[in-house]
């Protein structure tokens, strides 16, 4: 119950910063915001349902099928670096995670619908269609059994995924001198708007949520959009202008074809 509230009230609070933050000083005009919250809203409920429906459920068997079972245990490490640990090799496998989203193309329909959206705020944060939520969660599941991470670093980590993918997703713009030194080592606004470009190229890179290390390290981070940031065009890669215009476009999407260069 308190992992509950402190995912709940850490969320609704980062949230509403962001929101009053982009509100105060936005970086584009977001000409759409309606629609596109309504789609965004919609889906993180739909979302957040299945959550509260599966989670118990992964959870319970992970706790029934070991109690001492994992890396980490057989390690013997003392907690701060198991935590610690914890931390970033979830983030690393995140990072893949969202590589084969864009590589696998039957995992590609699903992930396309978080790119569908043609303007960027903190909403597109939370849309993401009810069946990567779900696989996701079986991926983590997965990771967290496996490598024995213990209940207090895994809800860190969803905190504070959820929070940095919340925060660069906002529609602002940070002083220069913060946005190149934070970019070292957290994904940035800067650096998200550009995975979220019509360039296929462009989508192709800037795969962290959190940490920066890893696009570093597995030489995908681009620090600037190809013909700049005042070119870059949002929205669903491969496609000029393809945007979907109702909630039954957005949640039929993977299981429709779909022609390129709309
Ligand atoms: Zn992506």
């Amino acid at each position: 119950m308190i992992d509950f509230t402190v995912r709940v009230g850490v969320f609704f609070l980062v949230f509403s910063t962001l929101v009053l933050w982009q509100w105060l000083s936005p970086r584009a005009m977001l000409l759409q915001w309606r629609q596109r919250w309504w789609h965004n809203m919609s889906l993180f409920a739909l979302g957040a349902l299945c959550v509260r429906v599966i989670q118990p459920l992964l959870l319970s068997v992970i706790a029934f099928s070991s109690s001492e079972f994992g890396l980490f245990w057989w390690l013997d490490l003392p907690f701060w670096a198991v935590f610690l640990f914890s931390i970033l090799l979830l983030d690393c496998l995140i990072y893949w995670q969202h590589r084969l989203f864009h590589r696998i193309p039957l995992l590609w329909r699903i992930h396309r619908v978080h790119h569908s959206d043609p303007e960027l705020d903190v909403s597109s944060a939370v849309r993401f269609h009810p069946v990567e939520i779900v696989l996701s969660l079986f991926f983590k599941g997965l990771a967290v059994w496996l490598l024995g991470v213990p209940v207090a670093a895994v809800l860190a980590f969803d905190v504070l995924l959820n929070a940095s993918a919340m925060f660069n997703h906002t529609n602002v713009r940070l002083p220069v001198i913060i946005e190149t030194w934070l970019k070292k080592l957290l994904v940035t606004p800067d650096m998200h708007r550009i995975h979220h470009s019509r360039v296929s190229l462009e989508a192709n890179s800037n795969f962290g949520f959190f940490l920066s290390i890893w696009d570093a390290l597995f030489r995908t981070k681009r620090n600037d959009a190809l013909e700049g940031d005042e070119h870059l065009k949002i929205g669903l890669p491969d496609t000029k202008t393809y945007q979907p215009t109702s909630l039954k476009d957005v949640l039929v999407m993977p299981f429709t074809v779909f022609k390129k260069h709309r």
